[in-house]
């Protein structure tokens, strides 16, 4: 019986996998610690920081599954700054050690592990306990036992699922008739919810694409309430379902967001790139370098006023493939100004990507990370040399500019290149790679972060014109637990089959245009930044620490390593915001709020509880 269960529910991981595959991939896990972190950061001000007391219990078990979730409920928790301990159930489990905790979250499938204290754990959810069930349990005659207090009133069998639906405005960005698609181009859906049949009085977030399986529910036990993630979550875009669901466990709950929306050009400017031409010629019957100026980048200025967007071009000086020094350089630079300055006039910012579009790894060294026509840099000497060489050329030409992000080529960046770069150029304050895996396993994958070396990541969500079933589901996720945005595109995606080229430039721009809809629509008081600003608002957002109070009259915060300025979330499962006080607020969509703190004691009265 157990083989067969978890079989069931391993398959959509193997599913989800090769999904993602379609998509970047691949955790590259790079962490370096030579420099100082103090010569990184801005000069921003922080008051003390606060010790958080750990008011959430992770209980898990020796079940494979557990590694993966425990990596995502951590980074979640972290995220929603909530303390947390960790405890291992299979080697014994004491009811009584949930009694120093508010909430706790199950991350196996077996529930036997819990033996004869299962009872305890209700007893401790019915005094006023908060329980998340964070992935589907084996139904068993342990399960069977306690399934009710979860409302549910049967169970049957493991249905094929398509997408998600979610309900009732939980989640800023999905309309109650929007679904978002797994994956539409494919013929079988993904196995491992559980159908089950709740009682009336279950409140309902998420459902299948259909309605007609319960994904993510709350249900009232005593004084108490579980919750349960009725799936296997095991990719980025589910934690997004993990922030909604321990959200769910109260009544109001409020976590600090990073608030802002970037939008990177890669390769731009740039030398006129090599690429297929014909879609241009066929559509607009032009030579590139006009359809960069006169179609283009018109858009891209179309898209600037109409969203309120601030664009961050990342510059190629040449697209040579010299790995060795000397170096060519490029003495054209009539478009590298004519539209670096536009883009600078606008707000926008200037950052690097590289002398040319070879990533920075080493011959004989990052033999692993090869790719494509690549080239792979001689020597280190060859590779500062070009890193010099880079922002050499890029000062002379945009002065007023601070050149302190990069971006790596093809999202590809080793270890050592990674401690090159930084060790040739100290004022490389923020690296934007990938948030996404590649299909190779080569990309650079990031977090948002500030990295032990006080380098900040910043990894860009989407990219391209066409934002695929996967992407979306990630861009939403994004959105509610960490209210982020991040996207690139390359202006040579009109050259590229694989991006969508031959579809043309009309139908690229109208895709692209609809995902800038959706970003805007769903949350146009998103804080429009550059990609120096999105490594401020990742790094004010990391440091911050806070304490939470819940009262009769709503909820107190404490903020510590506050800057000044600080953006959070706020889920209102029941009542309303009557006033605030350290912080203004304002409605996105349903029951989500915007609090922007102003001081570093919040107060948020909440009435009108059922
Ligand atoms: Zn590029």
């Amino acid at each position: 019986m157990r083989s067969r269960i978890v079989g069931k529910v391993m398959l959509p991981v193997a599913a989800l996998f090769i999904l993602s595959f379609l998509v970047f991939r691949e955790r590259a896990g790079i962490g370096v610690d030579e420099t100082d972190a103090a010569v990184r950061g801005w000069e921003t001000v922080y008051t003390e920081g606060i010790e958080q007391k750990p008011e959430c219990l992770i209980l898990t078990s020796d079940e494979d599954i557990c590694e993966v979730y425990l990596d995502m409920v951590e980074l979640v928790c972290t995220g929603m700054k909530v303390g947390y301990d960790i405890y291992r159930v299979n080697e014994g489990f004491d009811g009584s050690v949930l009694d120093d905790y508010d909430t706790a979250i199950v991350i196996f499938q077996d529930w036997t592990v819990f033996d004869d204290k299962l009872m305890l754990v209700f007893s401790w959810v019915k005094n006023g306990g908060r329980l998340l069930a964070a992935v589907t349990p084996e139904v068993d005659a342990h399960f069977n036992a306690v399934s009710a207090k979860f409302g549910i009133e049967l169970t049957d069998g493991y249905p094929e699922i398509y997408g998600l639906k979610f309900k009732n405005g939980c989640m800023i960005g999905a309309d109650e008739d929007d679904i978002f698609w797994y994956d539409r181009q494919q013929e079988e859906g993904i196995v491992s919810s559980l159908q089950v049949q709740l009682k009336n009085d279950c409140e309902v977030y998420v459902t299948s694409e259909d309605g007609a399986v319960p994904i993510l529910w709350t249900n009232n036990y005593g004084a108490g309430r579980v919750a349960m993630i009725n799936q296997a979550v095991t990719e980025k875009y589910q934690r997004g379902l993990i922030n909604l669901a321990y959200s769910a466990l109260y009544d109001a709950f409020v976590y600090p967001v990073i608030n802002a929306s970037a939008f990177y050009l890669d390769d731009f400017p740039s030398p006129i790139p090599n690429g297929n031409a014909e879609y241009i010629k066929r559509d607009y019957g032009v030579d590139v370098a006009s359809f960069y100026t006169n179609i283009w980048w018109t858009k891209m200025l179309e898209w600037e006023q109409k969203y309120g967007i601030v664009h961050t071009g990342l510059i190629i000086e040449n697209y040579s493939d010299e790995v060795e020094a000397p170096y060519e350089g490029n003495k054209a630079t009539s478009r590298f100004l004519k539209f670096g300055n536009m883009l600078l006039n606008n707000g926008g910012e200037l950052g690097f990507h590289g002398y040319n579009h070879m990533p920075l790894c080493l011959e004989g060294v990052d033999e692993n990370k090869k790719y494509g026509e690549y080239r792979q840099w001689k020597s280190e000497q060859d590779m500062g040399a070009a890193i010099r060489e880079l922002r050499a050329f890029s000062e002379e030409l945009f002065p007023d500019n601070e050149f302190c992000v990069y971006v790596p080529p093809s999202n590809i960046l080793s270890e050592e290149g990674r401690r090159i770069l930084l060790e040739t150029d100290p004022q490389i304050k923020v690296i934007a790679s990938t948030f996404l895996r590649d299909a190779q396993g080569i990309a650079y994958e990031q977090e948002f972060v500030v990295e032990e070396d006080g380098v900040i990541s910043t990894p860009r969500i989407t990219s391209g014109c066409i934002i695929d079933d996967y992407q979306m589901l990630v861009a939403l996720s994004e959105l509610n637990f960490q209210f982020v945005q991040s996207h690139f595109t390359h202006p040579d995606d009109t050259m590229d089959e694989d991006r969508g080229a031959a579809l043309g430039w009309k139908y690229m721009s109208d895709s692209l245009e609809q995902y800038l809809d959706w970003v805007y629509r769903s949350a146009p008081d998103i804080r429009n930044v550059t990609g120096s600003g999105m490594g401020r608002a990742v790094e004010r957002y990391d440091r911050l620490t806070l304490a939470r109070e819940y009262t009769d009259e709503g909820i107190r915060l404490k903020l510590g390593s506050f800057s000044g300025e600080a953006s959070f979330l706020m889920r209102i499962n029941n009542g309303t915001i009557e006033r605030t006080s350290g912080c203004s607020f304002e409605h996105i969509s349903g029951s989500m709020y915007l609090l922007t703190a102003v001081s570093d004691e919040v107060m948020i009265y909440i009435g009108g509880a059922r």
